[in-house]
This record gives structure tokens, sequence and C-alpha cells, in this order.
């Protein structure tokens, strides 16, 4: 099928939810993809953080492969080999004690509300179901997760939203705890927004919630779906901020493409969402949790040490550009974003494209890039120049 036809049957048989931009992708090797002309582009986005182990990674798609011929799925009344042993390996690399899987990053965040407000409920009974969750946040698209967004344009159409939830300024310790009263059970947020437009959170600010709390008996919720599974050169974000949350989510990386989401929780919680209380159907499906173990098995020390250290090489190129556009450089790992100023970032998202690098937008004004984790340098170096063509002095 030619571009032009995929793109008309798509108007008129897909609902028209996204604003897609004119492009139809084929097919890709590593991080590179390629339309159905044959046109070529690097990928700075994986599909929104999602594939992780690049395009046409043979060992990952044998996974999915060999799991398919033996097992595609089963329900969780019974038990499968593969999910089991990615909760255990989860578990065992992040200091969390058990996993729950579902399909998907709101899925995930929604789970880990629930968690929370059960374990309130059972120890304090009704009355005390708010969560705090930061302004500019982005945890999901259902009428829960949206509600949690601390971001005004997703609070729109929708009503009644899901009740319980009040937004706190980010680095404002001070207005976390002018906000919170007896009504609250947990703080939800990102150490480093992502859709928010790749805003790290401080140690110091992140600490100071954990510690508070510790103290007020709220649960600490870290969403990792965009930070986690390598993304930032650690395996969850969370590792490099000296803290142990109560419940983290995952998902977009996880399984390198495959849909996947679920949480990690922590021994004194792993009992609050017993029998009966939660449940998904493909959730721990034996193919995703297959090409989730590819993932994780390919996520060793040596590879997130060389996803540090490629971040830090295109941040390093970023500066280098002396460029009058980037007004700054954020991020960690290969989650990167440029402040922009004085060009808008989707027209230079649309502009780089046409040129053959795929780019992200996020929050005010900021490219955001996402490569695959597996990125090459000479994929780098490339996507980089063309970017230095449209942003360099
Ligand atoms: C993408 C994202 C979500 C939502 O994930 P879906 O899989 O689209 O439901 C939630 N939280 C964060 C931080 C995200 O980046």
């Amino acid at each position: 099928m030619t571009s032009k036809e995929l793109m008309e049957l798509d108007q008129q048989y897909v609902m028209n939810t996204y604003g897609r931009f004119p492009v139809a992708i084929d097919h890709g090797k590593g991080a590179t993809l390629y339309g159905p002309e044959g046109d070529k582009y690097i990928d700075f986005t994986s599909g929104i953080g999602v594939n992780s182990l690049g395009y046409g990674n043979e060992d990952w798609a044998k996974a999915i492969y060999e799991q398919a011929l033996k097992l595609g799925h089963m329900s969780n009344l019974y038990y499968t080999e593969p999910c089991v042993k990615l909760a255990k390996t989860l578990c065992e690399r992040s200091g969390m004690s058990c996993a729950f899987f579902g399909n998907s990053g709101a899925e995930a965040n929604e789970g880990m509300i629930k968690l929370a407000r059960k374990y309130s409920f059972d120890k304090y009974g009704e009355g005390r179901s708010t969560i705090i969750t930061l302004v500019n946040s982005f945890h999901g698209r259902t009428i829960t997760t949206l509600n949690a967004t601390g971001q005004d344009v997703f609070h729109n159409y929708f009503f009644p939203f899901t009740e319980g939830f009040r937004y706190a300024e980010p680095e404002n310790i001070a207005d976390l705890i002018q906000k919170s009263d007896k009504d609250v059970c947990a703080v939800m947020l990102e150490v480093i927004q992502g859709e928010g437009g790749v805003q790290p959170l401080s140690k110091e600010y992140v600490q100071t919630v954990a510690d508070l709390c510790k103290k007020n008996d709220w649960l600490l919720l870290i969403d990792e779906v965009q930070t986690g599974i390598g993304r930032t050169g650690s395996l969850f974000a969370f590792q490099d901020y000296g803290i142990q949350p109560d419940v983290v989510s995952f998902a977009k990386g996880i399984a390198g493409g495959l849909p996947m989401g679920g949480f990690l929780a922590a021994e004194h919680v792993r009992g609050v969402l017993s029998a009966g209380t939660h449940a998904s159907t493909f959730g721990g499906n034996p193919m995703a949790s297959a090409a989730a173990l590819k993932v994780l098995e390919t996520l060793n020390e040596d590879f997130l040490v060389k996803v540090q250290a490629k971040g830090e090489y295109m941040v390093k190129q970023f500066a280098a550009m002396g460029s009058p556009h980037i007004a700054g450089v954020r991020g960690k790992g290969l989650m990167i974003g440029l402040q922009l100023t004085g060009m808008n970032n989707a027209e230079l998202c649309k502009n780089l494209m046409a040129r053959g690098v795929l780019t992200l937008t996020a929050g005010q004004n900021v490219l955001r890039l996402l490569p695959p984790l597996t990125i090459s340098l000479e994929e780098i170096d490339e996507g980089i120049e063309i970017i230095k063509g449209l942003l360099g002095n």
C-alpha cells in the first residue's frame, strides 16, 4: 500500500483521535525507520518511549515467536512461567516485593491508585482517599488518570471525573503541605515529568516528599511509565534519588513494543490488593512477559552505563551547537528535552521529519527525544547533524 492509500483508509476507517503527521512507517532496523516508499528516518522517539531495543531486533522477535508457539495466552487462573520469571527479575532489580501486570500505563496507574486507597481504607476507614499529584504531571487517559493528571487541559468534556486528586506545585514543599489534609492517602509523581516537558525533580524535593509520606503514612506512588526500564540509564529513575517507593508503575518500554504495564509494591503493602480486588485479563500474558524478559536481560549494568554515556554525548552535542534557539537541555540518559526559544516545537518537529529525523514535543515549547536505548553512535550523529541544520548557528 502506498502512503497516500494508507492515509486515506486511516482517515476513513480509524477514529480520528490522533493528529497524525502525514508520514507512514513500514519497517525499521536499529533506530532507523523506513516509509512505504523507502523514505528514511532516524528515530528519536521509540514510539514514545516504547521500542527500547529498537526495530528488527532478532532476539526480541525470537523470544516472542518461541513463546507464541508454546503458549500465547493463558488466564490468570493458572500459573505460567514467563510471568513468574519477569516478576522475580523486576523485584530483584528494584528492591520491590511483588508485581501486578496489566496492559498500559494508565491501567498501571489506576492499579496504584486502587492500592493506595484500599491501603488507607483497610487501616483508617473512609474519608482518607485523596491523592496529591503534581502540576504538569501526566498519568494517563482514563477517567481516573485524567483527573490524576495535574493539567487543566485534560479536565474537560468527560465529566464526572473520579474525585480525590489535588495538585501541588513541583519543587514547592510548602504548597504540598498546604494542600494536604487529613483526607490524604498518597502522593503520586514522576521523578522526571515526561509529557510535562522533561522536567526532572530535584533529589532534595523527592526525598523530602518521601519523608513526609513516611511521617504521615501516605503511600509514595512513583509513575515510571516513561522514565522506567532503562530510559534514564538506571532500571528505574527512582534508583538515582535515594528513595524506595511504596508502589512504582511501569509500562511503555517494558516489553520493547508489546503492550504491557504494571506496578511493583513494597513488602509492607504487598497484601493490600487481596484476591478478587484487582485483575486484568491480559495481565502477565506469556508473550508480553517473554518479550519483557528479553528486554530486561538486554538491559544489564553494562548496557545501562552505555545508555547514560549516549545521553551525555547527545547533551554535549546540543550544547556545542551554540544554538540561539536552545534555551536549555534537560533530562537524563536517553530522555532528553530541548527547551526552545524563538522557534516553535511543533513546527521544528515537522521540519525535522521532512529532513529525516523523528522527534517528539512536550510541555511548554520543548523538543523531546526518546531514542531506542540500542541506538548506535552513527545514528545519533546522523540525527544530530539534521537537527543542527535547523537549530545550529
Ligand atoms: C504515557 C504515560 C502514561 C500513560 O500510558 P498509556 O500506556 O498511554 O496508558 C502514564 N504516565 C506517564 C508518566 C506516561 O508517560
